[in-house]
């Protein structure tokens, strides 16, 4: 074989801006130091290179392999080539790629005519391959492999916030639960047309959830800010029955603090918009809701006119799932006083806290939650610490009350969550059916928040990125074990492929001594602060085995850093033991758990029973028995302080939930789907090369291809091959006319005509195995033909 930096040749020249850009060698030379290349960019500028195999400039693949729909199927797969293939897709508005087994989904941001009827249709029974890349594709095969032999699937849906993964997530839901003969548009947000009513309270869980766990942030108007799992349930026939949903962690401090251009969740702000005035006027909330401390800091004060639409199909969606009039004006109820409860007014009097007798909002605040007021404010103002002989009362600073106060907010807002949750999932369960008893078998579908690395960090996005590093974990197993597994079914021999592992990452975070049970350690010490914590981290944590996964920033002593797969973050300690701990006080507990408001009674029943379960015995859905149960989760840690010692903290809950979470996609069968954002601008067709190469970096692609590289990244069918090269060896007959035992026999003369060494490739049972860069040599004799 010719060496592959010939004149004719394309390669990719480094460029600080753009990543890489395209060339072409004009001349090669030999020279004492390798190869002296003179290169021409698109433009027509040249340079000049010397150096070998491993320092010149990267290989770039024959144009007709360039826009492969599959980038496995690439003979050159270096970064350079990767990244191409998935921009020139782009630019012809192919928003999908398969990348071996994975979908890569660059998200288009505008409306794409993808989603029809007809596109619906086509998939339908379709392999993969087949048809064009697509979400349908995705769900067409999880489909076929649990029809197959009904084992359960899961779909994971990842990739970075406003990457798309919550509406991937919603059309690969929409493809699944829709009839199977489909007239409906999935374009649409609007329930579909002649579904069953299961298929509409399916439907029904995304307005619902997105209304009262997603936010407009800088990175994403709608931001999922909590994890969801949803299971659709099938019946022997494979017809759905029923659905059952699992959500994770939603971030508790966006109730009470919004950074600037951010939102609180849009409920509140759908409730302003859509609410009819005398609604509005009896919960003293007002259209203009710039007024409300909790609504306002993030500096919005505009009504945004998509919150009222947005509001009715929520409503609808309520009634959907059995969630009547009544029940919805208590809801809206709890929501108000929650925004009352926010604009309390806490003053400073010399040293100590001070709520007015009379303070209004208290007043609406309290009336709503079916709460004394003088208990309420005496709770607010001071506290109460128990020793073993007597109570000793004392008094609160303002901020200190001001903690207080929006404690109960959060906590009262996790509940609310986690009984909308428990409500949706009662109803899925065939509240008015029987999915309990016909559920076979299911298909997953996981739409959990991406990697975060912001300019500050905090306990959100620690255990955010604790999620993806398990995540992670699971996908490098799975992508290995998917071409290790290939070699063994061709029979062909290969070696161990090593790859990077994340477990010391993971060991780091969840293990006996690691940062979540040195966190909770520190959480249960009366006398606990964030700084003691650091100290702890510190002098546990910054040891040589640790060297490659903690480290302790230089110019930062508030701070811990730690390398994730996909990068290193640095985590402010600030606030991790109060967001952990998540308390509110015992006495404001109590009086909430008997407050004159029956709902807000059932409300917090239904999310401390799940607290304190531990087992099934709650569940809505616990007699779907024969599903596995991805764990229920996100379960509201508060509790009494005094109790502090016994309580799960939230790090502890969500660490186990994860746990849960992850035996159950072992022993699913999975599917990847990686979303892509192509730009910070949310802007259409506009593509960052080098933020997609972070992307891709991060989300493992790149390293599931040099795994395969390692190996033998091409494998042809031999019918394909022969029918693709069969023209180099100038073969008697035409494609159609080749017969099936003469397959491989062409492949050997193929093989031999392009002078391919024995060492660059095998022959399996069924498939052809290349080494890289085997192909695109033959591609180029072909069109040169
Ligand atoms: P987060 O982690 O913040 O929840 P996400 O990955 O779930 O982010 P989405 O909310 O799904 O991101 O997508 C962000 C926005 O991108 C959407 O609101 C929509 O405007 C656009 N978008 C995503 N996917 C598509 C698509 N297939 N067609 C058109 N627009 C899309
Ligand atoms: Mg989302």
């Amino acid at each position: 074989m010719t060496t592959a930096y010939s004149v004719g040749a394309r390669v990719f020249l480094e460029d600080p801006e753009h990543g890489w850009i395209p060339a072409e060698i004009s001349s090669c030379k030999a020279s004492a130091d390798g190869l002296t290349l003179v290169v021409t960019n698109e433009g027509g500028q040249q340079t000049t290179v010397t150096g070998n195999a491993s320092t010149l400039p990267p290989l770039r693949n024959p144009p007709l392999l360039e826009a492969a729909d599959d980038l496995a199927t690439l003979s050159i797969l270096n970064e350079p080539s990767i990244l191409h293939g998935v921009q020139s897709r782009y630019t012809e508005r192919k928003i999908y790629t398969f990348s071996g087994s994975v979908l890569l989904a660059v998200n288009p941001f505008e409306p794409v005519p993808l989603y029809t009827p007809e596109i619906v249709k086509s998939y339908i029974g379709r392999r993969r391959g087949e048809l064009e890349p697509h979400l349908f594709a995705i769900a067409e095969d999880a489909f076929a492999a649990m029809s197959l032999d009904g084992h359960g699937q899961t779909i994971i849906v990842s990739g970075e916030s406003g990457a798309g993964k919550t509406e991937s997530a919603k059309l690969v839901m929409r493809y699944i639960a829709a009839p199977k003969t489909p007239t409906l548009n999935l374009d649409k947000n609007s329930f579909i047309e002649g579904a069953s009513l299961v298929e509409q309270q399916i439907q029904a869980t995304n307005p619902i959830l997105e209304a009262f766990g997603n936010a407009k942030t800088t990175r994403n108007d709608n931001s999922s800010r909590f994890g969801k799992y949803i299971q659709l349930l099938f019946d022997t026939n494979r017809h759905i029955v029923g659905a059952r949903v699992r959500t994770y962690l939603l971030e508790r401090s966006r109730l009470t603090y919004q950074a600037q251009t951010e939102r609180n969740y849009h409920i509140f702000y759908q409730i302003c918009a859509g609410l009819r005035s005398e609604t509005l006027e009896e919960l003293g909330l007002e259209a203009d809701y710039s007024k409300f401390h909790y609504l306002n800091q993030g500096g919005f004060s505009t009504v945004d006119e998509s919150d009222r639409d947005k509001f009715h199909a929520m409503q609808t969606a309520l009634r959907i799932i059995g969630i009547d009039e009544d029940r919805q004006q208590s809801i809206f109820q709890l929501l108000a006083a929650l925004l009352h409860l926010g604009d309390i007014n806490v003053t400073q009097t010399r040293s100590d806290a001070a709520i007015e007798e009379d303070d209004p909002s208290m007043a609406r605040a309290m009336e709503f939650l079916g709460v004394d007021p003088v208990n309420f404010r005496k709770w607010t103002v001071k506290k109460q610490i128990t020793t073993r002989s007597e109570k000793i009362v004392t008094n609160l600073t303002a901020p200190q009350a001001v903690q207080v106060r929006d404690s109960i907010t959060r906590f009262v807002y996790a509940c609310l969550f986690e009984w909308l949750v428990f409500s949706i999932n009662e109803s899925l369960a065939g509240r008015y059916g029987d999915a309990a008893t016909r559920a076979e078998t299911y298909i997953g579908v996981l739409d959990i928040y991406g990697f975060e690395h912001f300019d500050k960090n905090s306990f959100e996005q620690f255990c955010i990125n604790y999620a993806n590093e398990k995540l992670q974990h699971e996908f490098n197993t799975y992508v290995f074990k998917l071409s290790q597994d290939e070699y063994k079914a061709e029979k062909i021999s290969w070696t161990l492929i090593e790859f990077e592992d994340n477990q010391s990452a993971i060991d780091l975070m969840e293990g006996k001594i690691g940062i979540l049970s040195l966190l909770d350690e520190e959480s249960r010490l009366p006398l606990g602060t964030d700084a003691s914590f650091l100290q702890k981290l510190n002098a546990q944590l910054d040891k040589p085995a640790n060297k490659a996964v903690y480290k302790m920033p230089k110019f930062a002593n508030s701070a811990f850093t730690v390398a994730h797969y996909a990068l290193d973050v640095t985590y402010q300690v600030d606030g991790f033991l109060e967001k952990n701990r998540d308390t509110v006080p015992e006495e404001h507990l109590a009086l909430l758990t008997s407050s004159s408001n029956p709902f807000l009674r059932e409300v917090l029943d239904v999310a401390l029973q799940h607290r304190e379960g531990g087992d099934e015995t709650h569940a809505a859905d616990s007699s779907i028995s024969k599903i596995p149960d991805p764990g229920r989760t996100s379960l509201v840690a508060t509790t009494a302080r005094s109790t502090a010692v016994k309580k799960p903290t939230l790090g502890s809950i969500f660490k186990s939930s994860l746990g849960t979470l992850m035996e159950m996609l072992r022993m699913t069968q999975v599917h990847y789907i990686r979303c892509i954002k192509p730009n910070q601008h949310k802007k259409a067709w506009e593509f960052s090369s080098l933020l997609v190469l972070a992307q891709l970096r991060a989300s493992g692609v790149l390293e599931t291809i040099r795994i395969s590289t390692a190996g033998y990244p091409s494998r042809w069918k031999f019918e394909d091959f022969a029918r693709r090269y069969h023209m180099l060896i100038n073969w008697r007959e035409g494609p159609s006319l080749i017969k099936r035992e003469q397959y491989k026999r062409i492949c050997v003369l193929v093989l031999l005509k392009a002078k391919v060494d024995k060492s660059q490739h095998q022959f399996g049972e069924t498939k052809l195995f290349l080494r890289t860069g085997v192909l695109a040599n033959i591609e180029t004799s072909r069109s040169d033909k």
